[in-house]
């Protein structure tokens, strides 16, 4: 495999990945899901055995480019891969296609100069070390408004002094470096006015707060609070140009909130089938539940949130394997896939019953996993606000009211 696979052109081999992906995720990483116990993430230890494992199986990295190892994968191929990744908490963790570190892989390819390239993105690729993506501030700072940023990055002799404040910085703790987004500019507009810098993490210039307490425990590291004090970097520290670091967040968001709706859609399908395994074999009223016309409603409308889920993915990385920036596409994906794949999880502890709540099951705690996604990459309401303004601004051009 010498470029990247394209789905049109080698439909075989990204189903044949797949296909080895979705027997890896059953043969090997479900039977470790009963030793994935940490507090806050998957352990580095079963982490790097579960990769290991991914190596040899061949499905590792099928999103890395093939010069640093990986399949080259394009957006369509890894929709089709991520999904099987996605059945279980710990696949994407093994093929190394996990949030935030596949997200910020993307964007280092894309933006990084070449020996930033060896220094961040070749080890991350490899799966040696862990990153992390720090935008979000506590209040008055940048939220679902990214452009409340307070955090600044100044110049000072020979480099630049980052001094601020971020919360809910997944993988933080235990990663190798961070991507900070600070203010560089008076005024944030039209996606100018901040940067983004590379801090190692054994820069004294920065620390953890704390790892904080959430719902959600399937990320390596948790999620953190970060303090940046007097955080010194060098030039080189900049990744891309000064100034335009809102761009390279659109290069980073737009690819990273599609693939944490292939992933998730992934888990879906897992709780629904587990759902349909309880309905199939528990009777109730003198048949199976799955008799049950109301049971049977739940079913249907997981399905169809299934399958337009995966429908909106597709469309959207058709769009972006065109070299689309695909905003549209990709905002209507995140905000339809993040309610469905609630839904479908919340029907699947439905049917189940007590069991579906317990936690000596799986789905109480898939539960908690989605929960967070109508939340991140931007919330549902911030999407549907998006889509809505881009709907009335092309509705009066069309009307030629502007
Ligand atoms: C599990 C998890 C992991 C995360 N990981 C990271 C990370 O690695 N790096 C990082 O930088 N950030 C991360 N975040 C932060 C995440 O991106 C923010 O939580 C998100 O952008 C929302 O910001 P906020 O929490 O400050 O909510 P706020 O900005 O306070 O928004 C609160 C609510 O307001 C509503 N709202 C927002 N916009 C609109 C609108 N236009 N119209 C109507 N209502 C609206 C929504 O319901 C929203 O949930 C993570 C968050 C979670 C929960």
């Amino acid at each position: 495999m010498d470029g990247p696979v394209s789905t049109v052109e080698a439909s075989d081999a990204v189903a044949e990945l797949a296909a080895r992906t979705a027997a890896f995720v059953r043969d090997v990483v479900i039977p470790a899901e009963p030793r994935d116990r940490s507090e806050h993430g998957v352990d580095d230890a079963l982490r790097a055995e579960l990769q290991d494992a991914a190596r040899a199986a061949g499905v590792f990295a099928p999103q890395v480019p093939v010069d640093l190892g990986g399949h080259g994968l394009d957006v369509r191929g890894q929709a089709r891969v991520f999904e099987e990744a996605g059945y279980s908490l710990l696949g994407p963790q093994a093929l190394n296609c996990a949030a935030p570190d596949e997200g910020n892989m993307h964007l280092l390819e894309v933006v990084a100069t070449p020996a930033q390239r060896e220094r961040y993105l070749r080890p991350l690729a490899a799966g040696e070390t862990r990153s992390c993506f720090a935008m979000t501030e506590p209040p008055p700072g940048a939220g679902a408004d990214p452009s409340m940023l307070r955090t600044t990055a100044t110049r000072v002799d020979g480099g630049w002094r980052i001094d601020g404040r971020k919360r809910f910085i997944t993988g933080a703790e235990g990663a190798a470096f961070v991507i900070c987004m600070a203010r560089t500019g008076e005024r944030i507009e039209r996606d100018e006015g901040a940067t983004m810098l590379l801090v190692d993490a054994g820069n004294p210039g920065w620390r953890i707060e704390r790892v904080m307490e959430m719902s959600d425990r399937a990320f390596p590291g948790g999620h953190a609070e970060l303090v940046f004090e007097n955080c010194v970097v060098p030039d080189e520290a900049i990744l891309g140009e000064v100034g335009l670091g809102y761009r390279y967040a659109q290069v980073r968001l737009a690819p990273a909130r599609l693939t944490h709706c292939m992933r998730w859609l992934g888990l879906a399908r897992r709780a629904q089938d587990l759902a349909l395994d309880y309905v199939a074999d528990r009777e109730a009223f003198g048949a199976p539940l799955g008799e049950l016309g109301m049971a049977q409603k739940l079913i249907a409308e997981s399905v169809i949130d299934i399958e337009t889920s995966r429908a909106l993915i597709w469309r959207a990385a058709c769009a972006l394997d065109a070299g689309e920036p695909a905003r549209h596409e990709t905002s209507v994906a995140k905000a339809h896939v993040a309610e469905a794949v609630n839904r479908v999880v919340d029907r699947a502890v439905q049917l189940s019953g007590g069991w579906g709540v317990s936690t000596e099951g799986p789905l109480g705690r898939y539960l908690a996993e989605v929960r967070p996604f109508r939340i991140y990459d931007g919330p549902t309401e911030t999407h549907l606000w998006a889509i809505a303004r881009r709907a009335l601004r092309k509705r009066a051009r069309a009307r030629g009211d502007v």
